[in-house]
Order: structure tokens, then sequence, then C-alpha cells
């Protein structure tokens, strides 16, 4: 059990960030939500985590681009026992005609924010004698696809930064690790499914399985409740003894 451990998990008011808060609190710890709104529904969803799971559970503005404000995030929440970075955006176009303002915003948010929130998160760590950095990367983070210049960039620089967390931790209790997802059934990818199977001329089914989970070997979304519990198990006793690495789950798809 994760009881009176404090986690921050950045980008959780949706999909994946939200799916790996729901886990860490039915594992009994206290999770900070955030993102860079700031209306009653935001506020709502730590609300109900807190009275679904008996936690206590907050939502903290921050927009994740702006490196002071990834900072205030970790400082405002006081405890970080378990950091997720795992706020992301995607942006496609080849690498030259690629806006500027995309590449910068990408990086800080995905890479540059990870790097500010650990930066702080550390010492709280290092106080309470125990610690969890856990980044969400992608399968994007050992492979590359084309027109996702700067998200590929990001992920393998968010893996690359995890090892030398674990590697500046490796004699502390500890751990920094990336998961990798592949595709993953969120709402964002859901709602791509409808207009894919349209332009393909396909049924939804065919469009899943042909165009979108193309590159995943299984065939099947993983749920953010599989991500949510990789997250769980990597804060547990069992895993004690594994740092600066990285877990896929992906459905095979860095396997081929
Ligand atoms: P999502 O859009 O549902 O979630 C992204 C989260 O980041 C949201 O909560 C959003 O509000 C937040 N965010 C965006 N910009 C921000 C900013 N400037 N400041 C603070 N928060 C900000 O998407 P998701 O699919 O849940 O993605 C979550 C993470 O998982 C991302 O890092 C993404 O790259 C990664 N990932 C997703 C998949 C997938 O198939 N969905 C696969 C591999 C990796």
């Amino acid at each position: 059990s994760l009881k009176g451990k404090s986690a921050v998990i950045t980008g959780s008011n949706s999909g994946i960030g939200l799916g790996v808060a729901r886990e860490l609190a039915r594992a009994s710890a206290n999770v900070v939500l955030n993102s860079f709104t700031d209306r009653p529904e935001d506020h709502d969803l730590a609300k109900s985590i807190a009275q679904e799971f008996g936690v206590e559970a907050r939502y903290i503005k921050a927009d994740l681009s702006k490196g002071a404000e990834a900072r205030g995030l970790i400082e405002q929440a006081g405890h970080c026992d378990i950091l997720v970075n795992n706020a992301g955006i995607q942006h496609v176009a080849p690498i030259d005609e690629f806006p500027v303002e995309k590449w910068d915003t990408i990086i800080a948010i995905m890479l540059n924010s990870a790097f500010h929130t650990t930066a702080v998160a550390l010492p709280m760590m290092r106080k309470a004698g125990w610690g969890r950095v856990v980044n969400i990367a992608s399968a994007h983070g050992l492979t590359a696809s084309p027109y996702k210049s700067a998200y590929v960039s990001a992920k393998h620089g968010v893996v690359g930064m995890t090892k030398v967390v674990a590697l500046e931790t490796a004699k502390e209790a500890i751990t920094a690790n990336a998961i990798c997802p592949g595709y993953v059934h969120t709402p964002l990818v859901e709602a791509q499914i409808p207009d894919t199977a349209k332009k393909y001329n396909m049924t939804e089914e065919e469009a899943v399985e042909k165009i979108i989970l193309d590159r995943q070997p299984s065939k099947q979304f993983a749920t953010v409740e599989q991500i949510g519990g990789t997250a769980v198990f990597l804060c547990s006793e069992a895993a004690a003894q594994i740092t600066g690495t990285t877990i896929s789950v992906d459905g095979g798809w860095t396997a081929l």
C-alpha cells in the first residue's frame, strides 16, 4: 500500500495522467492532479478521487510550458514522494515545415518540465528517505515515426534523463524509470477513430486494426488502468531494484 505517500501527476485532468492518478489513489496514495486550466470540473476530479478512494486529493493549476510554473507545482504540492511526469502534446509535420513555436512548446512541456519538476522533487524525496520518479515516455521514446520530430526527440530525451536521475540516486531509496506506452485508449485516440475510418473508407474496426494499431502487433489498445497499474508496480517494494530503465506497455510494438 502507498498509504501516506504523496504523488504529483502532471497533466492529469484527462487520459493517462488521470488513469495513473486513480490507480495510485486506489493504492492509497494521496494525489495532486494538474493541468493548465483552472475550471470547477478540474477541482471536482480531485474531489471525486478523494471520495472514491478515501485519500487526500488536490488539483493545482500550472502551465508546464513555463519552467517557473513547473517548479511552482512541486513547491505548492509541498510533498512529493512519487513524481509522475505525464503532461504531453503532439504535433505532426515534416521537419522543414515544423512550426518553430510548436517545437519549442513540445520540448518545454514534455522534456523541460520533467527536468524542472524532478529538480524540485528530488530534495523532498531525499528528505523523506524514499522516492519514485515515473516518467510517461512512449514507444516513441525508443523508436521513431516520420513527421513527429519534436515528440520523438522529447520522448527520447525523457528516457535519457530518466537514466541520469537513476544514476544520481542509485545509492538511495529512490528509483527513476520510464513507462513506454504504445497506443493507449484515451478520449484523444477515441476521437480519431471515426475520422480515420472515413479517410480510408473503412469500418471503424478496420481503421483501428489496419491504420491506428498498424504498429501494435496485439491489435489492442492498452488501457489507462494498465498504465496506472504499471506505475503502481514501479512504486512497490518489488520494484525497488528496478531503476534507470524503461517498461514498454505496447502490445509488442518495440519487439517488431
Ligand atoms: P491527453 O491529452 O488526454 O493528456 C495530456 C495531459 O497533459 C492533459 O491533462 C493536458 O491537460 C495536459 N497538458 C497539456 N499541456 C499542458 C501544459 N502546458 N501544462 C500542463 N498540462 C498540460 O493525452 P494522453 O494520451 O493521456 O497523454 C498523456 C501522456 O502519455 C503524454 O505524455 C503522451 O505523450 C503519452 N502517451 C500517450 C499515448 C496514447 O496512445 N494516448 C501513447 C504513448 C504515450
